[in-house]
């Protein structure tokens, strides 16, 4: 695939100050404007935590109608004296060209693009075009559904209509039913995402994955340790009375607490004898995921001689029984290893897969007939 972020800025080159000790972007405030006394009392009691940007959602895309939708236009000057009293560029969702309008009249600084619309093209472009010729960040969360794709293709929009100041928002990812999380967070898209475009700024939305105040710096110090180059937390002063999100939001004090307890953890060490001993560990690890890829061939060698075997004594590739104890046993072996069950599944699926590949061309000799027999699970 062509390199299509090829010109994205790194963050500092973005020309707005970054947290002076963690050269990260943070940004805080509530989910929702409500008033232009508790955005500004929010924005106030902020004051001091390290933060960049003042964030306040105005028109709120709600998954029921009836729930608060917003106040409107009429809380873009609130955002912007809170900005202004506190010294803070503002940023503010956007879902369409004319609340994109309406935010760049009232000066907001930096736009965002909710999971909501991310997920539609159709709206995504009219953002994107509406977007042509400004000079104005905009920063794209991940869309609902866990779909790197389609977020990609999001940023790929904005960035042919130019825009270059452009980040992603990692908020997590929605599943039916009661999980740990609001939003899970599959780390490995976002990480994928970074791996795919190294330049592009990546920011954490904890409080959209956590749903909880409990559980946000755990979530907030991961994406720290996992290179993210940012957050987005939401901070509300009286919390439990917010109308959107109350779960989730921080007392401004609270916040401070969370940041002044994140480790940021650096990228490498200057010092050479730690330097050395790393790449001694990782060199280890090269050398057993190579021992492990070969032997992993060598056990479907053995599995294509099954297939031989099979097919000269007429046998059926898929033995339910014996692919049952060959599970059992494999995972009740890592278990014992102390790797995850998650883990194990998917090792014994994809081992299973892989076998049945290797015997279906000994046995039929091509692959084109076979079905996935995993594929409908
Ligand atoms: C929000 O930031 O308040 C919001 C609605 O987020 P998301 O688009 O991630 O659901
Ligand atoms: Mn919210």
């Amino acid at each position: 695939m062509t390199k299509t972020l090829a010109s994205i800025l790194a963050l500092d080159q973005w020309g707005i100050g970054l947290n002076p000790l963690s050269q990260k972007l943070i940004i805080a405030g509530p989910c929702s404007a409500e008033s232009s006394q508790q955005l500004m009392q929010t924005a106030l009691g902020l004051e001091g935590s390290g933060h960049q940007i003042l964030r306040a959602g105005i028109w709120k895309p709600r998954t029921r109608p009836g729930s608060f939708e917003g106040v409107g236009d009429v809380a873009l000057p609130w955002l912007r004296a809170a900005g202004e009293a506190t010294k803070k560029l503002t940023t503010v969702e956007v879902a369409n060209p004319r609340h994109l309008q309406q935010a760049l009249i009232h000066g907001v600084d930096i736009i965002w693009v909710g999971a909501r619309t991310t997920v539609n093209p159709f709206a995504v472009q009219e953002l994107a075009d509406a977007m042509t010729g400004i000079d104005v960040p905009v920063l794209v969360k991940n869309p609902v559904n866990p779909d790197l794709n389609l977020w990609i293709g999001a940023l790929e929009r904005f960035y042919q209509a130019g825009v270059r100041r452009l980040g992603a928002i990692h908020r997590g990812f929605s599943t039916y039913g009661d999980t740990e999380y609001r939003n899970r967070p599959n780390w490995e898209i976002p990480l994928e995402l970074k791996r795919q475009f190294p330049d592009l700024p990546l920011l954490c939305d904890p409080s959209h994955i956590c749903g909880r105040r409990d559980t946000l710096q755990f979530v907030a110090q991961k994406s720290m340790d996992l290179n993210f180059d940012g957050l987005m937390l939401e901070c509300h002063v009286d919390p439990d009375r917010a109308l959107s999100d109350a779960a989730q939001q921080l007392k401004p004090d609270s916040f401070k607490g969370l940041m002044a307890k994140l480790v940021i953890r650096k990228m490498a060490d200057g010092d050479q004898s730690v330097e050395e001993a790393l790449q001694e560990m990782r060199s280890r690890i090269d050398q057993m995921d190579r021992q492990s890829l070969s032997l992993l061939a060598s056990r479907m060698e053995v599995v294509r001689d099954i297939g031989d075997f099979k097919r000269k004594h007429d046998i059926t590739i898929y033995q339910a029984e014996r692919w049952d104890s060959v599970r059992k046993d494999r995972m009740q072996q890592g278990k014992s290893l102390g790797l995850s069950e998650s883990f194990l599944g998917l090792y014994c699926d994809n081992i299973l897969r892989e076998s049945i590949r290797h015997q279906t061309r000994v046995m039929n000799g091509s692959i084109e007939a076979f079905i996935d027999p995993l594929s409908e699970k």
